[in-house]
C-alpha cells in the first residue's frame, strides 16, 4: 500500500530504492496504474518534492549518477514538468488569482440555499463522495481520500471524467484534488486541470477513453459506454502574456538573522546565500488549511505539519541554533527573545505559501524587520524558459543542467 513518510530521510531512502527504475523501466512502464499496491513504475516522490524535503536538483543529480541522460530523459522531463508549471504560473500570477476568485464564487454556489440548481449540487456531492456509479471514478475518489495520492494517468482520467462526463466545473475538481493530495501544488494541480479542460493549449483537451483506461489499468477497470468520449474543449479565455522574474535582494550579513521555513521549501540546509549570515534562530509555520475555503483533509494537514517538524529539526542541527514552530500569536515574543533584525526565507511561489509570506512581510515591516526571500539556482535557471510551451523548456534541459553543473 502506498504510504508517504514526511521526512527527508524517507524521501532519500525512496529515491535510492527507485533509482534502478528511473531509466528505461520508467520510460516504458510509467503510464500504467496497476493499483496502490504496485507502484514501482513511478517514484512516489511528489509529496516530498512539493514540500522540498528533497529538491529537483538532487533527484536529477542522483538519477544521472545511475543512468545516462538518454536513458533517464523521460524521468528528467517529468521532473521538469513540475518546474515548467511552477515557472509558468510564476510568470502569470493572474491565472492563479482568477482561478481563486472563480473558485470562491463556485463554492458559494454549492452551499445549501445558494439557489443553484439541485441536480448540479447532487452531481458535485456524488463525485466527491464517490457515488457516481462510474466504478473506476468512484474507486479513485476513495483512493485519493484514503491515500492522498493518485497515479498521473489516473489524475488525467479523473479530471477528464469530472469535466466532460459529469459536466462539473474544473475549478471545483482542482479544489477537490488540492484539498486531498499530499503533493497538492498550486501550479502543477491548477495548470494540469486547465490542460485537461483545453484551457492551457488552446483547442487541445484530454478525453478519457474507456479502452485506454482498460489497457493501462491491466483491465481492472472498463467503463465502456459510461464516458463522454467526443466532448469539445471548454471555451478558453486569452492567456496573459508572461511577465519577467523579479530580482530578489540579498540578505545583509551584518544583521541578526532568523531563518523562516514554510511548506514550499523545508530544506534550509541547502538554501543559497545563508553561509556567512549571522543566524541566531530558526522558525517556521505551514498553512495547509488555506489551500481552500472548504475543509482540507486531515492527512494533508498532518503531512505538512510533520514535514515542517522534520525541516526544523534538520535546520536546527545544521545551523546549531534553536528551531521551533512559531504561530502568529507567538511571533512578537519570538522576534524579541532573539533580537532578530532580519528574516531570511526560501522563495514561495504563487499560491498559499506566498500569501502567508505576504502577511508575514507586512507584519515584520511594521516592526522594522526586513524579510529576504532566496530563490534556488534551479528555479532561477529554468523558470525564464517557462514563458512559452513545455517544448521550449524541454529543449533547454541539457544546457541548463550543464550550467548548474549537474551531469
Ligand atoms: C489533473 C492533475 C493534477 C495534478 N496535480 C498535481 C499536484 O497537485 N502536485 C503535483 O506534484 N503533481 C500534480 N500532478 C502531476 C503528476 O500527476 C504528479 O506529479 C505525479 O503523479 C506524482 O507521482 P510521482 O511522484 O510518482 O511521479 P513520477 O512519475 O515519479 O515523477 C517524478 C516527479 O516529477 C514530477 N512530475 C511528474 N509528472 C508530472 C506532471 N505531469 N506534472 C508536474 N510534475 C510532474 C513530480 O514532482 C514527481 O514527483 C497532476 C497531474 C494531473 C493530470
Amino acid at each position: 500500500m502506498t504510504t508517504f513518510i514526511p521526512t527527508r530521510a524517507a524521501a532519500l531512502a525512496r529515491l535510492a530504492e527507485f533509482l534502478p527504475n528511473a531509466g528505461s523501466h520508467y520510460a516504458n512502464e510509467r503510464n500504467s496504474d496497476l493499483g496502490p499496491t504496485q507502484r514501482d513504475n513511478v517514484s512516489l516522490l511528489s509529496p516530498a518534492v512539493r514540500h522540498r524535503l528533497i529538491t529537483e536538483d538532487e533527484i536529477v543529480r542522483a538519477v544521472l549518477g545511475s543512468h545516462s541522460f538518454q536513458a533517464a530523459e523521460k524521468f528528467i522531463q517529468e521532473v521538469c514538468w513540475r518546474t515548467y508549471w511552477k515557472g509558468w504560473l510564476e510568470l502569470r500570477p493572474k491565472v492563479w488569482r482568477d482561478y481563486q476568485s472563480q473558485l470562491e464564487d463556485l463554492i458559494g454556489k454549492i452551499s445549501e440555499g445558494s439557489g443553484l440548481d439541485r441536480p448540479f449540487r447532487k452531481r458535485y456531492q456524488a463525485a466527491v463522495d464517490g457515488h457516481t456509479g462510474i466504478a473506476c471514478f468512484d474507486a479513485w475518489t476513495q483512493e485519493l481520500r484514503s491515500t492522498g495520492y493518485l497515479h498521473n494517468h489516473t489524475r488525467m482520467w479523473f479530471a477528464s471524467i469530472w469535466i466532460f462526463t459529469l459536466n462539473l466545473p474544473w475549478q471545483l475538481g482542482a479544489d477537490f484534488f488540492h484539498r486531498h493530495l499530499l503533493d497538492g501544488d498550486p501550479a502543477s494541480n491548477t495548470l494540469s486541470w486547465r490542460w485537461v479542460a483545453g484551457l492551457q493549449t488552446q483547442g487541445k483537451h484530454y478525453l478519457a477513453r474507456a479502452e485506454n483506461i482498460q489497457q493501462y489499468t491491466a483491465e481492472r477497470w472498463s467503463p465502456k459506454g459510461q464516458l463522454k468520449e467526443d466532448a469539445s474543449p471548454l471555451p478558453a479565455d486569452a492567456i496573459p502574456a508572461a511577465g519577467k522574474l523579479g530580482e530578489l535582494p540579498l540578505p545583509n550579513a551584518r544583521k541578526r538573522t532568523a531563518l523562516w521555513l514554510h511548506e514550499d521549501d523545508l530544506c534550509a540546509e541547502s538554501w543559497p546565500a545563508v553561509d556567512g549570515l549571522d543566524v541566531v534562530a530558526i522558525a517556521g509555520d505551514v498553512s495547509p488549511a488555506s489551500r481552500s475555503w472548504l475543509p482540507v483533509s486531515d492527512s494533508v494537514i498532518a503531512y505538512s505539519e510533520a514535514a515542517l517538524a522534520d525541516g526544523l529539526g534538520r535546520a536546527g542541527a545544521h545551523y546549531r541554533q534553536p528551531a521551533q514552530r512559531v504561530l502568529t500569536a507567538d511571533r512578537q515574543r519570538w522576534l524579541a527573545e532573539h533580537g532578530i533584525e532580519q528574516v531570511v526565507t526560501a522563495h514561495a511561489s504563487v499560491g498559499p505559501a506566498a500569501g502567508a509570506l505576504g502577511l508575514l512581510t507586512r507584519d515584520l515591516r511594521a516592526r522594522g524587520i526586513s524579510l529576504v526571500q532566496l530563490r534556488r539556482a534551479w528555479d532561477t535557471a529554468f523558470w525564464p524558459h517557462a514563458d512559452r510551451g513545455f517544448f521550449q523548456l524541454r529543449e533547454q534541459i541539457r544546457p541548463v543542467l550543464a550550467g548548474l553543473r549537474i551531469s
